[in-house]
């Protein structure tokens, strides 16, 4: 029998809500399901979001009555937040949250680099918004929760899975005793201590760094801006770093890393805690300023993956596919991309719109984003926490060559999460004219997005499915075009036509977009008319043209579509 627990988690500013528990017997038996998501994390929630956009019913499982514990993830990058728009919650985010686009990083007390994030007049979102992930969590699980198409069931914990022909078999585990569910494809977001992982005795590539952070959460009213601090080598916690984040509700995220040998649980100490925070404050001229902590946790960098997210009628997602480690915000925010890329690959194939080879694609796509991030983390990784002496010796001639260098200083620029660009897909169309453009999102990178009017984006009206992007300024879409078009819509695949750049609607277009200012048509390179972009579902492109014609969209469609 599991037994969540039914307490509220403790916290001086997020009231925890503790869900009912789904019980079976409340509930009328359903023979198979077509989609269950085993976690109501980011990857699971947004992943079930993504489905029900095509129409694709889903159950999602959480172990727990209640979201998860602390901060977590705090920072959400802008690809984030163009993902989250998507599954209608990014407008909640950005009330709430604390945008921000500079970072500053310091050497032995001395202010050595100031981090700057581009921003644009195009740009909707900010580089980065800070949020704790709690509240994240409870605006996603109310779309959920408003969505009929996601059925979220509280107090269900997934134990042993058994792959059938085609399909799984699951038993769970509720507060009043086990039932078994059957479903055509299981989804694994369940977290980085992934127990359908172990289940299924899958090993995970790459590495484990030694040497721990302790994160802390605390409360405390600090006149600073919003932005990044880091500091290296400081005088408190000398050869060591820590990052200190501003969160909404006054509260403040410090991550400090130990010495080594210095065990977590020592390092949880109250007393331990509270000398260490009262040296970073001191050091930062804040000294006797109260503070009262909220949630604490020890960390330890990881980089590894699944070499392979489909395993079967099982597919891993989010931390359950790989672990990255937390500097460059590369958490979440690799969630939010795994579960939309897996959101639309999955729903096509169940769909039948394509078929099961398009998620051996998925796979392949996020496995080669995941390998790019331990590549790129791996880096970071080793500035922040140098895994052995070579790498500590390089690392501190960077810091004290800093101090009198201003070519050393960009070094400290940290790899930030961001989107990974799908540049030899086997969806992208080889016959486009994708070397031909000059400006403009390339074949297999996420869209740029434009401003079209005072609160009006490019992006803003993009929908689910696949997005033609016509440039003209008045013509209509050619007859042949709209054939290929509504041949495919005709299968059923949700394929838009946005005309961009005409005062009027465009004959066979879907929307029309004036772009009175023809930023859009420069941030596309798209020079002449009827240049067009085909975007896939997750927003990334698949194919541009200087000129469209039906063949080659055809082609294009042909190539996204695999069967
Ligand atoms: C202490 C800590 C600090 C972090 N700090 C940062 C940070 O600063 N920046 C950053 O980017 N990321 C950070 N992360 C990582 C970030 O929280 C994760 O990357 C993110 O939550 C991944 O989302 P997910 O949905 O894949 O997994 P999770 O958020 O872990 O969600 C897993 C879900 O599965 C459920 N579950 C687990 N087992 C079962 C089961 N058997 N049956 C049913 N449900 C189950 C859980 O209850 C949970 O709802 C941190 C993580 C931790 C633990």
């Amino acid at each position: 029998m599991h037994h969540p627990t039914s307490t509220p988690r403790p916290s001086i500013y997020y009231p925890y809500h503790v869900h009912a528990p789904w019980l079976p017997s409340a509930h009328p038996v359903q023979n198979r399901h077509r989609v269950v998501v085993v976690g109501a994390g980011p990857a699971g929630m947004v992943t079930a979001l993504e489905l029900a956009r095509y129409g694709v019913p889903s159950v999602v499982l959480n172990a727990e009555l209640q979201v998860s514990q602390g901060s977590r993830a705090i920072v959400f990058t802008r690809r984030s937040m163009e993902i989250l728009q998507q599954v209608g919650v990014a407008d909640r985010v950005s009330a709430h949250g604390l945008p921000w686009r500079f970072g500053n990083s310091y050497y032995r007390g001395q202010h050595v680099f100031r981090m700057e994030a581009p921003h644009s007049p195009h740009d909707r979102f900010y580089p980065m918004i800070n949020l704790q992930q709690q509240y994240l969590e409870e605006y996603l699980i109310d779309a959920c929760e408003a969505n009929p198409l996601i059925e979220l069931r509280w107090g269900n914990k997934a134990g042993t899975v058994q792959q059938l022909d085609r399909g799984v078999q699951l038993e769970v585990d509720t507060p009043e005793g086990p039932y078994t569910l059957t479903t055509d494809w299981l989804v694994a977001a369940d977290g980085g201590r992934s127990g359908l992982r172990s289940a299924m005795d899958l090993q995970m590539e790459g590495a484990s760094y030694e040497g721990f952070f302790v994160i802390a959460d605390i409360k405390i009213d600090l006149p600073l801006p919003t932005e990044r601090l880091a500091y290296f080598d400081p005088d408190w916690n000398r050869g060591n770093t820590i990052l200190m984040h501003r969160e909404p509700h006054g509260i403040w995220r410090v991550d400090y890393q130990l010495p080594p040998g210095e065990t977590p649980e020592a390092a949880l100490q109250p007393e331990s805690l509270k000398q260490r925070i009262d040296a970073q404050l001191a050091m930062i001229g804040f000294a006797g300023l109260p503070w009262e902590m909220d949630w604490c946790s020890v960390y330890s960098a990881r980089t590894l993956t699944l070499p392979d997210f489909v395993q079967g009628n099982v597919i891993f997602t989010g931390d359950a596919a790989h672990l990255l480690p937390i500097f460059g915000v590369r958490g979440a925010n690799t969630a939010f991309q795994d579960a939309q890329s897996l959101g639309w690959h999955l729903a096509f194939v169940v769909n039948g719109w394509a078929g099961p080879v398009l998620l051996a694609n998925h796979s392949a796509e996020r496995v080669g984003a995941a390998r790019e991030i331990i590549h790129e983390a791996g880096k970071s990784t080793r500035f922040m926490a140098p895994p052995t002496r070579g790498f500590r010796l390089l690392r501190d001639a960077v810091l004290s060559l800093s101090l009198t260098q201003d070519f050393v200083r960009p070094l400290y620029h940290w790899r930030t999460s961001r989107p990974h660009e799908y540049t030899h897909s086997v969806l992208n169309s080889p016959g486009d004219d994708n070397l031909l453009f000059t400006n403009g999102p390339a074949k297999g990178a996420p869209p740029t997005n434009a401003r079209l009017g005072p609160d009006d984006f490019l992006l803003d009206h993009l929908g689910g499915g696949f997005n033609l992007l016509y440039f003209t300024q008045a013509s209509p879409l050619p007859q042949e075009v709209l054939q290929v078009v509504n041949q495919t819509s005709a299968r059923g695949v949700p394929v838009r036509v946005i005309a961009v750049g005409s005062g009027h609607p465009v004959e066979g277009a879907d929307t029309t977009l004036t772009d009175a200012q023809g930023s859009c048509r420069e941030r596309y390179g798209a020079t002449s008319s009827g240049a067009a972009y085909l975007l896939r579902p997750d927003q990334h492109v698949c194919a541009r043209w200087l000129t469209l014609d039906a063949t080659r969209l055809k082609n294009a469609l042909h190539a996204a579509l695999p069967q």
